[in-house]
C-alpha cells in the first residue's frame, strides 16, 4: 500500500508549477518572445562571477577529498564562515554549533518545523503565504492557522495572531521581504509581534518558535530589514542562496538557531535530529565551499529595481490596483474579478502568466514575478492594456 497523503501530495497540481509548465508549452507552439511569463521565482541575474571562478578552483583540488561527506551539519570551517558573517552584519553572538547547513529554504523550513513541534500542534501562518508552508506543517501532523495581514500595507495584524495563538501553538512562520507580496516587516510591526509571543509563552508556560524564512533578505530597495533575533530571541532563521547569489538550484542555504534563546543548544540538538530523520544531511558540498568563499558577494538588486520601476509605472497608467513592493522580486496585483483563477485564466488569452492567489491562502489576486527580463516586461503592457479593456 503506498502513503495515501503522499499519493496526495504527489498528485496535487501547484498552481505556480502548472502555469510555468503551461508557458513552456506555450512559448514552444508560439515563441518565447511571445509569451509574458510572469510565473515563477527565478532569478533572472546571473550568480557573481566569484562563484564560477571558485567551482573552476575547486576542480583543482584533490576529488576524493573535495566530493567526500562532510558532517552531517555541513563542515565545520565553512559553518564557522557562516556563524563570522553573521556575528559581523548583525551583530549577534553566533556560534557555529547553532548553525546546521542545509539545501535552501525549503529543507530548512521543514527540519525547523520537524524540530519544535508534536504532531497535533498548531502553527501560525501570515496570509497570504508561500503555499508549501501547508505542505510541511502538514508532514509534521500539526495544524495550519492563518491569520491574513492588514490590507493594504501586508504588514502583520499583531492582535490577531494573538488572538489566534492557543496552549497548542508551537510556531509562527513569517517571511519578510514577503513571497508573495513584498512587504518588510517593520521594526514597530516585529517588536510588537515579540511582545505578544512573549506575553503567550508566559501565559500558557510553553515556548513558541518563530520561524523567520529568510530567502529575499537581501532583495530590497531601501527600506530596513531588522534581523528577527535581535527583536525575538526565540527566532529559527532559515537562510538561503537561491535569490541572493542566484543559485536556487544549487540547494544551499542555513538554519541559525538563534544564540540569544535560552534553550538554544535543545533546539539544535532537535534541528540535527530533524535532519537526521527527514534525510537533509551533507548538504551539497561543492557549495558549502562555493558559499565560504562567496558569502560577502554582494547581491545584485539592480536588474529587479528595474523591472519593479517599469511594471509599476505602467500598470499605474493602466489603472490596475497593486501592492508596491519593499522586496523580493513579486508584485501582488488585484484581480479585475473576484475569482483570481478566471482572471488568470482570462489573462492567458493575452500571452499573460499571472498566478491566481487562492494557493497562497488569499482571493482576488494575482503573483506577478518580476525576475525576468526588462525587455519582456515593456512588451507585455498592450497585453495588460487589452486585458484590462476587456473587463469594460
Ligand atoms: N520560502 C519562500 C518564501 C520562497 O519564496 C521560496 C522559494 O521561492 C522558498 C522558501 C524556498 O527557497 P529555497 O530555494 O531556498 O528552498
Amino acid at each position: 500500500m503506498i502513503n495515501e497523503r503522499m499519493f496526495d501530495l504527489g498528485d496535487e497540481p501547484s498552481a505556480i508549477r502548472e502555469l510555468f509548465a503551461y508557458g513552456l508549452a506555450r512559448k514552444a507552439e508560439i515563441g518565447d518572445e511571445n509569451v509574458f511569463d510572469y510565473s515563477i521565482g527565478n532569478p533572472s541575474v546571473p550568480a557573481p562571477e566569484k562563484v564560477r571562478d571558485t567551482i573552476l578552483a575547486l576542480m583543482d583540488e584533490d576529488p576524493v577529498a573535495l566530493h567526500g561527506y562532510t558532517p552531517a551539519a555541513g563542515d565545520p570551517r565553512v559553518k564557522q564562515v557562516v556563524a563570522d558573517h553573521i556575528r559581523k552584519q548583525f551583530g549577534v553572538p553566533a556560534t557555529p554549533g547553532n548553525i546546521y547547513l542545509t539545501a535552501g529554504a525549503a529543507a530548512g523550513i521543514a527540519i525547523a518545523l520537524a524540530a519544535v513541534t508534536d504532531p497535533g500542534d498548531e502553527v501560525i501562518v501570515v496570509s497570504p503565504f508561500f503555499p508549501e508552508y501547508s505542505t510541511w506543517i502538514g508532514t509534521c501532523g500539526c495544524k495550519r492557522v492563518e491569520v491574513p495581514a492588514l490590507v493594504p500595507s501586508f504588514q502583520m495584524d499583531v492582535p490577531a495572531i494573538e488572538a489566534a495563538i492557543t496552549p497548542k501553538t508551537s510556531a509562527v512562520i513569517i517571511n519578510s521581504p514577503n513571497n508573495p507580496v513584498g512587504a518588510v516587516y517593520t521594526r514597530e510591526n516585529l517588536e510588537e509581534l515579540a511582545a505578544a509571543l512573549e506575553r503567550k509563552q508566559a501565559e500558557y508556560g510553553r515556548p513558541i518558535y518563530l520561524i523567520s524564512d529568510e530567502p529575499y533578505r537581501e532583495i530590497t530597495y531601501g527600506k530596513e530589514v531588522p534581523y528577527v533575533p535581535c527583536v525575538y530571541p526565540r527566532t529559527i532563521v532559515c537562510y538561503s542562496y537561491s535569490k541572493s547569489l542566484s543559485l536556487p538550484g544549487e540547494r544551499i542555504g542555513y538554519i541559525y538557531v538563534s544564540d540569544l534563546m535560552d534553550d538554544a543548544h535543545d533546539v539544535s540538538v532537535a534541528v540535527a535530529g530533524a535532519g537526521r530523520a527527514l534525510g537533509y544531511i551533507c548538504a551539497p558540498v561543492l557549495l558549502q565551499r562555493v558559499i565560504a568563499e562567496c558569502i560577502d558577494e554582494p547581491s545584485d538588486v539592480e536588474a529587479y529595481a528595474t523591472n519593479r520601476r517599469i511594471l509599476s509605472e505602467g500598470l499605474r497608467e493602466l489603472g490596475y490596483e497593486f501592492v508596491e513592493p519593499d522586496g523580493a522580486f513579486y508584485l501582488w496585483v488585484r484581480a479585475l474579478e473576484p475569482d483570481a483563477q478566471a482572471f488568470s485564466d482570462r489573462a492567458k488569452q493575452f500571452e499573460l502568466l499571472l498566478v491566481p492567489s487562492d494557493s497562497f491562502g488569499c482571493p482576488g489576486w494575482v503573483r506577478l514575478s518580476y525576475c525576468i527580463a526588462r525587455d519582456t516586461i515593456e512588451r507585455s503592457m498592450p497585453a495588460f492594456k487589452a486585458l484590462k479593456e476587456s473587463y469594460q
